[in-house]
């Protein structure tokens, strides 16, 4: 019988991630599907607030390494605590969220426990025998997996599964001692840097992806470029949505040949062949032809919508759910008008605080 060990360190403020009760319910399902036994694995400065707020998943046990030395995400101290929560459970499966912390360190606790690890799984099923999905080649080759050899490290991409969510109750943790040489504590975290929020245009947990080609930056009808109103409209519709930005590779390809382009977009954000495949439930797409190379940057996007002023673009034929056939710069001020005076509105209807 298998024995399935979901590992995950903390946060900072002694929480489990998004992607990590994701991965939680990929781990539970597939112990109710196996019958396996499901052990808890975590570590980080403080693990009982986030054990207790699993406490209804079904776990046989829940271990722990915890304390200031494993609160930093370092290669030496993450490895040394994983290894030992993946002994010390004796799984022959270990489940664990493809985060980049966790990324860094697993191919290493699988090869120091013997095993084998795959990574950016997004399914696991099982017909007696354990399969793991992962996609190849830009999404477009999706693979089947099955291994022998135990323990068996899988990493969970992130939005694969619904967030595990269930009852919290005070739990027993068993702590799990991890003795750290001198040696596995010379890295330090100084600080993070990370750019203001309002810069922060990638988000991947946004429930709509906006899209901007390089039609924004194209000569308009009075035969004109209008940057500065593009850079205006795609702007005031993130502010006003909280929606995550992709681009097309020409639009970031032109800012590298340095013409002028809308400053707020990088590499980063171009979504698909040699971009992303981001996941988010509906996406819009503006001033963006819809050629095959980019479209498939949106196999994970359920909902799409575009809008282009040519009638026989890549959209229209069979991309898109809806293409709305218009200018953007049209569209988007007028959405963008109507979504500040909702704004208005609610800040007017919305109860006084009284200090
Ligand atoms: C190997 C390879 C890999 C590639 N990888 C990627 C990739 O990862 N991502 C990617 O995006 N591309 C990729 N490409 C490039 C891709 O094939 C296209 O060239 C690119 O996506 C085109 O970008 P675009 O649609 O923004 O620009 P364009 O093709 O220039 O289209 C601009 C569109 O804007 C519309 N438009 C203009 N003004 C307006 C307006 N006022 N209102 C509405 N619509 C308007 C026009 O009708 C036009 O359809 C790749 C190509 C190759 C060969």
């Amino acid at each position: 019988m298998e024995t399935i060990l979901f590992l995950s360190n903390t946060e900072s403020d002694g929480t489990l991630s998004k992607t990590a009760y994701e991965t939680l319910t990929a781990a539970v399902d597939l112990s109710k599907q196996l019958q396996a036994t499901l052990c808890i694995g975590l570590f980080g400065m403080k693990t009982q607030s986030a054990a207790d707020s699993i406490a209804g998943c079904g776990a046989q046990r829940f271990l722990a390494v915890e304390g200031a030395d494993f609160s930093q995400a370092r290669y030496a101290s993450d490895a040394a605590a994983c290894e030992a929560l993946s002994r010390a459970s004796a799984a022959t499966l270990v489940i664990a969220p493809q985060t980049s912390r966790l990324s860094r360190v697993m191919a290493g606790v699988a090869h120091r426990l013997h095993g084998e690890i795959d990574t950016h799984i997004n399914g696991l099923t099982s017909d007696g025998t354990l399969k793991a999905n992962r996609c190849f080649y830009r999404q477009r080759i999706e693979a089947t997996l099955s291994r022998g050899v135990r323990p068996w490290v899988l990493l969970i991409e992130p939005s694969s599964f619904v967030a595990w969510s269930g009852s919290a109750s005070a739990v027993t943790v068993e702590s799990i001692a991890v003795t750290l040489a001198d040696a596995s504590l010379r890295t330090t975290v100084e600080g993070m840097i990370t750019p203001p929020a309002e810069q922060q245009t990638i988000r991947p947990d946004a429930k709509l992806l906006f899209v901007a080609g390089a039609g924004w930056t194209k000569k308009q009808k009075d035969g004109q470029p209008h940057l500065a109103e593009a850079e205006t409209a795609i702007l005031d519709f993130l502010k006003n949505t909280n929606a995550s930005l992709g681009s097309s590779k020409s639009l970031v390809d032109l800012s590298g040949e340095g013409q002028a382009v809308l400053g707020f977009l990088t590499h980063l954000n171009q979504v698909g062949q040699t971009g992303a495949t981001p996941r988010h439930p509906k996406g819009l797409s503006t001033c963006c032809h819809g050629e095959e190379p980019h479209v498939v940057g949106w196999r994970f996007i359920t909902d799409r919508r575009a809008i282009n002023l040519d009638p026989n673009c890549g959209w229209a034929r069979g991309k898109a759910d809806v293409l709305y056939v218009a200018d953007a710069f049209e569209v988007m001020a007028k959405v963008n008008g109507m979504l500040a005076a909702e704004a208005t509105i609610r800040e007017e209807t919305a109860p006084a605080v009284h200090g």
